[in-house]
């Protein structure tokens, strides 16, 4: 008889800093779908739930979809927006009869008005629901804040191993074929998991280049061919959140017996990651050298990309800061192409002048003009659309995007993609979608920090990543920390790592 697998996804990277909630309305502006309604949307697509799809049909599975839920990172979610998503899996779990086997995609990092560790809530309902026989899977970010609650309600835990994350897909492979081994009786995981008292670590899991995270990899590569060892999955956590449980982790999937091998793994891996806390390929400079570079690049072939990473929506960032817009206006600099700036009210009075229109607009800044005030400019109406199209990079590669109502407004030399719901710049069709061809341009902006790589990175002539003051910023002194555990490095003088941490 086929096993009968509840499929679920519920993600959100919570930036508790962040002074926007996050609610219902911003999944279902990304997107919040339920049950076989998940089918259409994912399959074929190198989302999580495209690789859970497939390994439903390749294990010939009676999958039981639950929802697969979204929202760009923002503040913490609104009691009834948990609530309401997390009794949705609830729901289907408690309704489904007997089920063999759960497989989740998870953030890791989310953090409610309720629960400071909600997939370690989530997984342990579940548990409860299931009871402690049944396999439960969840993949999770790189940047999860994972905590020794989800590692004791589930059997294993799969992290991403690449960032830019462009391994959704083979990492849900990777747990339904667990999943499918425990349900068959040839496998019974367990998972534990051992955080140190760090607050960052890992350079962030940064794997665009060689260096300390593709070392980590490798060496988890190697420990999951033992005998015995399943995953070993490395957290580099989300800094912007103030939780007990913000920073790295390692999580290790065993068999039976091999508990005392994969502490000693886990150990090992931590031992690393703190020996090389110092370690950081992370290159933030001021907005003047970005405008600087473009000076020096006119008339050469391909564009600069100035990365706004600071204000990275994919980070909780607000998108609407203007810094890096008023500086490349005061400079002058033509040809550019700026993705994006989130303005709805801008759209809206786009939308009633209609294209070719010049319009008096003051744009952006909207949410913390300490963090830059509004450009009070002329524009003119270039493009309107409804800002929706379908990923072709390498990132989430066919999940369809919303940038909602869109805008492109011609300011001096600038081309502004102004939109209505909050888009981190992964792929090249923020652009293609609006007219607009990236590879013409001499500089393009993007409100990311370092997923635009995988697209931006093969056209780029040239990448500066600038710190434009936006709530991202890599100075974690700006940070007001509450309920972090401590001491903390690099916080407090920490001279043992594991004096503060969470112990598997
Ligand atoms: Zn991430």
């Amino acid at each position: 008889m086929a096993y009968r697998v509840l499929l679920a996804q519920f993600m959100h990277e919570t930036n508790t800093f962040s002074k926007l909630p996050t609610t219902l309305d911003d999944y279902r502006r990304r997107f919040l779908v339920e049950g076989e309604a998940i089918i259409p949307k994912f399959k074929g697509t190198k989302n999580e739930m495209g690789g859970y799809i497939d390994s439903a049909a390749t294990y010939g599975w009676e999958p039981v979809y639950a929802v697969a839920a979204n929202a760009t990172p923002s503040g913490t979610l609104t009691k009834a927006t948990w609530e309401t998503i997390r009794d949705i899996i609830l729901d289907t779990a408690k309704k489904a009869g007997k089920l063999d086997g759960i497989c989740l995609s998870l953030h890791g990092a989310m953090v409610t008005e309720t629960e400071d560790d909600a997939e370690g809530a989530l997984l342990e309902a579940l548990r409860t629901i299931v009871g402690p026989d049944v396999p439960i899977a969840a993949t999770l970010d790189l940047h999860a804040n994972a905590t020794v609650r989800m590692a004791a309600n589930a059997n294993a835990l799969v992290s991403y191993r690449t960032y830019p994350h462009i391994d959704g897909y083979e990492r849900s492979v990777q747990a339904a074929a667990l999943v499918q081994e425990a349900m068959a009786g040839r496998k019974k995981p367990r998972c534990l998991l051992l955080q140190p008292a760090m607050l960052e670590g890992a350079d962030h899991g940064r794997t665009t280049q060689p260096g300390l995270m593709r070392e980590l990899l490798a060496k988890a590569d190697g420990y999951e061919k033992e005998e015995g060892i399943n995953v070993v999955s490395i957290q580099v956590g989300f800094t912007w959140s103030d939780i007990p449980y913000t920073g790295p982790s390692v999580a290790v999937s065993h068999e039976p017996g091999k508990e005392a091998r994969a502490k000693a793994i886990a150990q090992a891996m931590i031992d690393e990651i703190w020996k090389r806390r110092d370690e950081s390929s992370s290159d933030y400079r001021p907005i003047a050298d970005g405008i600087a570079a473009a000076r020096a690049g006119a008339g050469k072939k391909g564009p600069l990309v100035i990365a706004d990473g600071t204000d990275n929506p994919g980070g909780g960032g607000y998108n609407d800061t203007t810094p890096v817009l008023q500086a490349l206006l005061d400079a002058g600099i033509e040809n550019v192409a700026f993705g994006t700036i989130f303005d709805p009210k801008t759209v809206q009075q786009a939308m009633k002048a209609g294209v070719g229109a010049e319009i008096d607009v003051e744009l952006g800044g909207l949410t913390d003009e300490s963090m830059g005030r509004p450009v009070k400019a002329k524009a003119v109406v270039k493009m309107l659309s409804d800002g929706t199209f379908r990923n072709d990079g390498p990132m989430n590669a066919g999940v369809e995007t919303q940038m909602g109502p869109t805008a492109v407004l011609r300011i001096g030399g600038i081309d502004v993609v102004t939109i209505s719901s909050r888009v981190q710049t992964i792929d090249l069709q923020v652009f293609l979608s609006q007219g607009i061809d990236p590879t013409t341009k001499s500089v393009l902006v993007v409100k990311s920090v370092q997923h635009f790589r995988a697209a931006y990175g093969p056209i780029a002539r040239e990448i500066v990543l600038v710190d434009s003051g936006g709530i991202c910023s890599p100075d974690i002194s700006r940070l007001k920390f509450k309920k972090l555990r401590r001491p903390i490095w690099p916080l407090d003088g920490v001279n043992d790592p594991y004096a503060g941490g969470q112990r598997a």
